[in-house]
């Protein structure tokens, strides 16, 4: 494709995203296809010559949207939304432009820069300590001054990012967080260890290395605990689906009393089933009575919450954890893929990802090389669209689509509360409520509500078990969602709720 071309046809595109956007509320929010169903609408090979651009969108329409979820419908209820804004599509289309492939400083500086920079603001701005940022905050406002004033501070002059011993990292996924973190907790585990007996082998002590987390963490603990080889507990929350210190530390003192050794513990701001969140303060004051656990908080969805300086007393015991991660691409108008990360030690985090051929040394000492601070060498310059989100909505922008959010689950949990028919089953903090149909004991009448839910196309919902019952999951994702939209959810609802009860009575 030539310039002209591709001028022409970006501006179509544009067109059609603005379009499909505009109008994707005329579309079932589900598809009605069944596994394979493509193969029969696209060739088996490739096209050996050359194809109109015109024929590819036709294409796109008529093969493609028939089989897509429409994530950012206003009745998409599933999961946790998926960051979708116009300026982020621009910042990730001029990421795709440029192109470049940022694993170290070198191989193009803005690329790294910017990322810490727009980690350092993001982490501002969701209130984390100072020790997580590159450059402190104490220090940030006196360099801006100093730059903006040419005048003499009194900075000192070791601040610099080679200096400050915390710091953010994009990565692709809240998984990914998870995972670097306990590897970089199990290599300073063993590093300890193997002081203390240095003529154990490392096999030996990595097999009494022990994780903890909560039964309502995210599945990616446990991958990520399979991956690294070692052993995971998997703990009872108590009744409001919260890990209390009191059940760390007798586990932990448990498995120490049998030879064990607790290394990493991490708790869930913000649980995938029903966005409980796990009492970090406590469990934070325990792992400090224990020899250097690493505490991890996975707030992937409810972090960008802590924006809003009201929600953010849910991150009280930040000031214990190791690490943290959130992703912009759930819930900050950022599109996938963008999850933040933050350590208060990046050199325990990238000793144990170190490895440093000569093809990728440079010689600008001190810079970060954000190849070291993850799994994949290659990295897209995904800080972009964050930069262009934080700085076209604002800090005050995106606090006003997060109370919207958390304001519309409220009214729908008003809605279900209001019926006796139903029960609410979490609390609901932030955009996510969790309901069911009362008195069914076998989960039966809930199954088949949800199941026809899905089956309208009208409406998508996923479920999650709360306490052992089956509950209907209810996010409030769509960026633009109005109280027209929640009520229109509840109406369809209870229509098909209506309908269930009648046949079972038949
Ligand atoms: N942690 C929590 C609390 C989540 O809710 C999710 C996904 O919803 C994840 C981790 C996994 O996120 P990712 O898909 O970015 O790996």
């Amino acid at each position: 494709m030539e310039t002209e071309e591709f001028r022409r046809y970006g501006k179509e595109m544009v067109d059609y995203i603005c379009n499909y956007l505009e109008t994707i509320k005329n579309r079932r929010v589900t598809p009605m296809v069944s596994p394979g169903w493509l193969k029969d609408e696209i060739p088996t090979e490739a096209p050996f010559h050359p194809e109109p651009f015109d024929d590819i969108m036709k294409d796109v329409e008529n093969k493609i949207m028939p089989g897509v979820t429409h994530w950012q419908h206003p009745q998409f209820h599933a999961y946790f939304p998926s960051g979708n804004s116009y300026p982020s599509i621009l910042g990730d289309m001029l990421s795709d432009a440029i192109g470049c492939i940022g694993f170290s400083w070198a191989a193009s500086p803005s690329c790294t820069e910017l990322e810490t920079i727009v980690l350092d603001w993001l982490g501002k701005a969701i209130g984390l300590p100072d020790e997580f940022l590159t450059i402190p905050s104490r220090y940030r406002g006196k360099i801006e001054d100093e730059q903006n004033q040419h005048k003499d501070t009194d900075i000192p002059n070791n601040i610099d990012v080679t200096k400050s011993s915390g710091g953010g990292v994009l990565q692709g996924s809240a998984s990914e967080c998870v995972f670097v973190c306990m590897l970089a907790a199990r290599a300073q585990a063993i590093k300890r260890l193997k002081k203390i007996h240095p003529f154990v082998e490392e096999g030996v002590l990595l097999s009494k290395l022990m994780a903890y987390c909560s039964r309502e963490a995210h599945s990616c603990v446990e991958k990520g605990a399979m991956m690294a080889f070692v052993k995971l507990r998997i703990l009872e929350p108590d009744e409001k689906n919260s890990l209390r210190g009191i059940t760390v530390r007798q586990v932990m003192e448990q498995d120490e009393a049998m030879g064990l050794i607790p290394f990493f513990v991490s708790t869930t701001l913000g649980t995938t089933s029903c966005c409980s969140f796990d009492n970090l303060l406590e469990i934070g004051l325990v792992c400090k009575q224990f020899p250097a656990i690493w505490l991890h908080v996975d707030a992937a969805y409810a972090g960008s919450a802590f924006i809003c300086p009201e929600f953010r007393q849910l991150l009280n015991g930040i000031e214990y954890a190791d690490s943290i991660n959130l992703n912009p691409n759930k819930w900050l108008l950022t599109n996938f893929d963008c999850s933040a990360m933050w350590v208060r030690d990046r050199l325990k985090l990238t000793s144990a990802l170190v490895v440093d051929p000569l093809y990728l040394q440079h010689g600008h000492e001190g810079a970060i090389d954000y190849r070291h601070w993850g799994v994949p060498l290659s990295r897209r310059f995904r800080s972009l669209k964050l930069w262009f989100v934080l700085r076209n909505y604002g800090i005050s922008g995106l606090q006003k689509y997060i109370r919207k959010q958390c304001q519309l689950a409220k009214k729908f949990e008003s809605l279900v509360r209001a019926d006796k028919n139903f029960e609410i089953a979490n609390d609901v903090k932030l955009g996510l409520v969790c309901f069911r149909i009362k008195n069914d004991l076998s989960n039966k009448l809930n199954k088949k509500l949800l199941e026809c839910i899905n089956d309208s196309g009208k409406l998508h919902m996923v479920p999650a078990m709360v306490h052992d019952k089956f509950v209907i999951r209810f996010c409030v994702v769509a960026q633009h969602a109005t109280e027209a939209d929640i009520e229109y959810a509840w109406k369809v609802i209870k229509e098909l709720s209506a309908e269930i009860t009648c046949t079972e009575k038949e």
